[in-house]
Protein backbone atom coordinates (compact mmCIF):
# COMPACT_ATOMS: atom_id res chain seq x y z
CA UNK A 1 0.00 0.00 0.00
CA UNK A 2 1.10 3.85 -0.73
CA UNK A 3 2.57 5.49 2.41
CA UNK A 4 0.16 8.40 2.08
CA UNK A 5 -2.81 5.66 2.27
CA UNK A 6 -1.28 4.13 5.16
CA UNK A 7 -1.25 7.08 7.41
CA UNK A 8 -4.53 7.93 6.49
CA UNK A 9 -5.94 4.65 6.79
CA UNK A 10 -4.61 3.90 10.41
CA UNK A 11 -4.77 7.85 11.77
CA UNK A 12 -8.28 9.93 11.20
CA UNK A 13 -6.15 12.17 8.97
CA UNK A 14 -7.35 13.38 5.37
CA UNK A 15 -4.92 12.73 2.55
CA UNK A 16 -4.05 15.77 2.35
CA UNK A 17 -3.26 16.03 6.06
CA UNK A 18 -1.22 12.54 5.62
CA UNK A 19 0.43 14.04 2.60
CA UNK A 20 1.75 16.96 4.63
CA UNK A 21 2.94 15.31 7.56
CA UNK A 22 5.13 13.12 5.33
CA UNK A 23 6.35 15.59 3.30
CA UNK A 24 7.08 17.45 6.13
CA UNK A 25 9.74 14.41 7.61
CA UNK A 26 7.00 13.23 10.40
CA UNK A 27 7.02 9.86 9.19
CA UNK A 28 9.53 7.20 9.73
CA UNK A 29 9.47 4.01 8.33
CA UNK A 30 11.43 1.36 9.44
CA UNK A 31 14.12 4.14 11.34
CA UNK A 32 14.23 6.10 7.97
CA UNK A 33 12.66 9.35 7.68
CA UNK A 34 10.83 8.86 4.41
CA UNK A 35 9.41 12.09 2.29
CA UNK A 36 7.66 10.34 -0.76
CA UNK A 37 4.39 9.65 0.01
CA UNK A 38 3.94 7.45 -2.67
CA UNK A 39 6.48 4.85 -1.26
CA UNK A 40 4.91 1.20 -0.55
CA UNK A 41 4.91 -0.18 2.32
CA UNK A 42 3.78 -3.44 4.02
CA UNK A 43 1.72 -3.68 7.06
CA UNK A 44 4.42 -5.52 9.13
CA UNK A 45 7.32 -2.34 8.43
CA UNK A 46 7.32 -0.38 11.45
CA UNK A 47 5.71 3.13 11.05
CA UNK A 48 6.00 6.07 12.81
CA UNK A 49 3.89 9.46 12.92
CA UNK A 50 5.46 11.91 15.22
CA UNK A 51 7.78 9.29 16.80
CA UNK A 52 4.02 7.13 17.17
CA UNK A 53 4.03 3.95 16.01
CA UNK A 54 0.96 3.35 13.78
CA UNK A 55 -1.00 0.51 13.92
CA UNK A 56 -2.52 -0.91 10.19
CA UNK A 57 -6.04 -0.14 9.75
CA UNK A 58 -8.05 -0.53 13.08
CA UNK A 59 -11.27 -1.08 11.59
CA UNK A 60 -14.71 0.24 12.91
CA UNK A 61 -17.74 -1.84 14.32
CA UNK A 62 -21.05 0.12 15.42
CA UNK A 63 -24.11 -1.11 16.91
CA UNK A 64 -27.19 0.97 15.97
CA UNK A 65 -30.88 1.37 17.38
CA UNK A 66 -32.63 2.18 13.95
CA UNK A 67 -35.83 4.69 14.52
CA UNK A 68 -38.69 3.77 12.26
CA UNK A 69 -38.97 6.28 8.84
CA UNK A 70 -35.26 6.28 8.30
CA UNK A 71 -33.42 4.43 5.65
CA UNK A 72 -30.32 2.39 5.18
CA UNK A 73 -28.49 4.69 2.89
CA UNK A 74 -25.84 6.92 2.71
CA UNK A 75 -28.52 10.03 1.66
CA UNK A 76 -31.83 11.49 3.08
CA UNK A 77 -34.39 10.45 0.94
CA UNK A 78 -38.03 10.84 1.33
CA UNK A 79 -36.95 10.18 5.21
CA UNK A 80 -33.57 10.89 6.78
CA UNK A 81 -30.56 8.59 6.53
CA UNK A 82 -29.70 6.77 9.55
CA UNK A 83 -26.05 8.43 9.26
CA UNK A 84 -27.79 11.42 10.75
CA UNK A 85 -27.87 9.42 13.72
CA UNK A 86 -24.17 9.14 13.98
CA UNK A 87 -21.67 11.58 15.01
CA UNK A 88 -17.96 10.05 13.83
CA UNK A 89 -15.19 10.84 11.14
CA UNK A 90 -14.91 9.74 7.69
CA UNK A 91 -18.78 8.69 7.97
CA UNK A 92 -18.43 7.79 4.12
CA UNK A 93 -16.61 5.00 4.44
CA UNK A 94 -19.15 3.24 6.84
CA UNK A 95 -22.02 0.79 5.31
CA UNK A 96 -24.81 -1.00 6.62
CA UNK A 97 -24.32 -4.86 7.11
CA UNK A 98 -27.41 -6.11 6.50
CA UNK A 99 -30.47 -2.97 5.39
CA UNK A 100 -33.82 -2.56 7.12
CA UNK A 101 -36.70 -1.09 5.50
CA UNK A 102 -37.67 2.43 6.43
CA UNK A 103 -40.48 1.26 8.37
CA UNK A 104 -38.48 -1.34 10.00
CA UNK A 105 -36.82 -0.57 13.80
CA UNK A 106 -33.94 -2.36 15.30
CA UNK A 107 -30.79 -3.56 14.79
CA UNK A 108 -28.19 -2.45 12.62
CA UNK A 109 -24.72 -2.74 12.46
CA UNK A 110 -22.51 -0.48 10.10
CA UNK A 111 -18.37 -1.22 9.52
CA UNK A 112 -16.24 -0.18 7.45
CA UNK A 113 -14.81 -3.95 6.97
CA UNK A 114 -16.41 -5.36 3.65
CA UNK A 115 -14.90 -8.88 4.66
CA UNK A 116 -16.48 -8.33 8.20
CA UNK A 117 -19.89 -7.45 6.69
CA UNK A 118 -20.22 -10.24 3.98
CA UNK A 119 -19.67 -12.65 6.80
CA UNK A 120 -23.01 -11.68 8.45
CA UNK A 121 -24.99 -11.46 5.35
CA UNK A 122 -23.84 -14.08 3.25
CA UNK A 123 -26.48 -16.72 3.27
CA UNK A 124 -23.29 -19.33 3.01
CA UNK A 125 -22.64 -18.34 6.57
CA UNK A 126 -26.08 -18.86 7.79
CA UNK A 127 -26.15 -16.17 10.70
CA UNK A 128 -29.05 -16.19 12.73
CA UNK A 129 -31.24 -12.51 12.95
CA UNK A 130 -33.87 -12.46 14.92
CA UNK A 131 -37.28 -10.46 14.25
CA UNK A 132 -39.96 -9.41 16.44
CA UNK A 133 -42.51 -9.41 14.19
CA UNK A 134 -46.68 -8.51 14.94
CA UNK A 135 -49.34 -9.46 12.24
CA UNK A 136 -52.60 -8.39 11.16
CA UNK A 137 -54.35 -11.30 12.16
CA UNK A 138 -53.56 -14.48 14.11
CA UNK A 139 -51.02 -17.09 12.26
CA UNK A 140 -52.19 -19.90 10.27
CA UNK A 141 -51.23 -23.25 12.71
CA UNK A 142 -49.19 -24.75 9.61
CA UNK A 143 -47.50 -21.75 9.28
CA UNK A 144 -44.02 -22.69 11.99
CA UNK A 145 -44.06 -25.81 9.98
CA UNK A 146 -44.13 -24.45 6.46
CA UNK A 147 -41.33 -21.91 7.46
CA UNK A 148 -39.23 -24.73 8.99
CA UNK A 149 -39.23 -26.23 5.65
CA UNK A 150 -38.74 -23.02 3.59
CA UNK A 151 -41.63 -21.44 1.74
CA UNK A 152 -41.70 -20.23 -2.19
CA UNK A 153 -41.17 -16.20 -2.25
CA UNK A 154 -43.07 -14.38 -5.50
CA UNK A 155 -39.98 -14.31 -8.38
CA UNK A 156 -37.72 -16.45 -5.83
CA UNK A 157 -36.29 -19.90 -7.79
CA UNK A 158 -35.14 -21.47 -4.49
CA UNK A 159 -37.41 -21.92 -1.01
CA UNK A 160 -36.31 -19.69 2.05
CA UNK A 161 -33.78 -21.63 4.10
CA UNK A 162 -35.36 -23.35 6.99
CA UNK A 163 -36.71 -20.68 9.71
CA UNK A 164 -37.61 -20.69 13.35
CA UNK A 165 -40.92 -19.24 15.02
CA UNK A 166 -41.83 -18.35 18.45
CA UNK A 167 -45.52 -17.57 19.13
CA UNK A 168 -45.31 -14.88 22.17
CA UNK A 169 -48.94 -13.79 21.52
CA UNK A 170 -51.74 -14.97 19.09
CA UNK A 171 -50.53 -11.98 16.95
CA UNK A 172 -46.84 -11.63 17.96
CA UNK A 173 -44.35 -13.79 16.49
CA UNK A 174 -40.31 -13.80 16.60
CA UNK A 175 -39.16 -15.21 13.89
CA UNK A 176 -35.24 -16.45 13.29
CA UNK A 177 -33.63 -16.49 9.60
CA UNK A 178 -30.58 -16.84 8.29
CA UNK A 179 -30.71 -15.24 5.13
CA UNK A 180 -31.74 -11.61 4.14
CA UNK A 181 -33.49 -11.44 0.68
CA UNK A 182 -35.39 -8.11 -0.28
CA UNK A 183 -38.43 -7.95 2.53
CA UNK A 184 -37.47 -11.19 3.15
CA UNK A 185 -39.91 -11.38 6.38
CA UNK A 186 -43.15 -9.55 5.41
CA UNK A 187 -42.82 -11.99 2.34
CA UNK A 188 -42.76 -14.80 3.90
CA UNK A 189 -45.88 -13.92 6.29
CA UNK A 190 -47.56 -12.84 3.03
CA UNK A 191 -46.94 -16.55 1.51
CA UNK A 192 -49.06 -17.97 4.64
CA UNK A 193 -51.96 -15.48 4.25
CA UNK A 194 -51.03 -12.59 6.77
CA UNK A 195 -49.39 -9.59 6.94
CA UNK A 196 -46.38 -7.92 8.83
CA UNK A 197 -48.30 -4.36 10.92
CA UNK A 198 -44.46 -3.86 12.56
CA UNK A 199 -41.27 -5.19 12.35
CA UNK A 200 -38.16 -4.76 14.94
CA UNK A 201 -34.74 -6.81 14.60
CA UNK A 202 -34.33 -7.79 18.44
CA UNK A 203 -30.32 -9.94 17.16
CA UNK A 204 -27.91 -10.84 15.13
CA UNK A 205 -25.59 -13.89 16.09
CA UNK A 206 -24.94 -13.06 19.46
CA UNK A 207 -24.86 -9.33 19.13
CA UNK A 208 -28.00 -7.84 21.40
CA UNK A 209 -30.12 -4.32 20.85
CA UNK A 210 -29.03 -2.93 24.01
CA UNK A 211 -29.47 0.70 23.27
CA UNK A 212 -32.65 3.44 23.08
CA UNK A 213 -34.15 4.35 20.04
CA UNK A 214 -31.83 6.62 17.91
CA UNK A 215 -28.24 5.64 20.18
CA UNK A 216 -25.68 3.91 18.77
CA UNK A 217 -22.23 1.78 20.27
CA UNK A 218 -19.14 0.53 19.74
CA UNK A 219 -19.00 -3.30 19.21
CA UNK A 220 -17.01 -5.04 21.77
CA UNK A 221 -14.23 -7.08 20.41
CA UNK A 222 -15.92 -10.24 21.19
CA UNK A 223 -18.91 -9.19 19.58
CA UNK A 224 -16.78 -8.77 16.24
CA UNK A 225 -15.24 -11.90 16.83
CA UNK A 226 -18.59 -13.73 17.12
CA UNK A 227 -19.83 -13.29 13.92
CA UNK A 228 -16.58 -14.35 11.99
N1 LIG B 1 -37.42 -8.40 6.17
C1 LIG B 1 -38.26 -7.42 5.74
O1 LIG B 1 -39.28 -7.68 5.13
N2 LIG B 1 -37.92 -6.15 6.04
C2 LIG B 1 -36.83 -5.80 6.74
O2 LIG B 1 -36.60 -4.62 6.99
C3 LIG B 1 -35.98 -6.83 7.18
C4 LIG B 1 -36.29 -8.12 6.89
Amino acid sequence: MRLDKFVCKSTQLSKSQARRCISAGAVVVNEKIITNEATQVHENNTITLNGITLKSRQFRYILMHKPANTICSNVDEVYPSIFNYLHVEKISELHIAGRLDADTTGLILITDDGRWSFSLTSPVNQCPKVYRVNLSKELKADAASAFEKGVQLQSEKELTLPASLINISLTEVLLTITEGKFHQVKRMFASVGNRVVSLHREKIGDIYLDVAVGQWRYLSDDEVQSVR
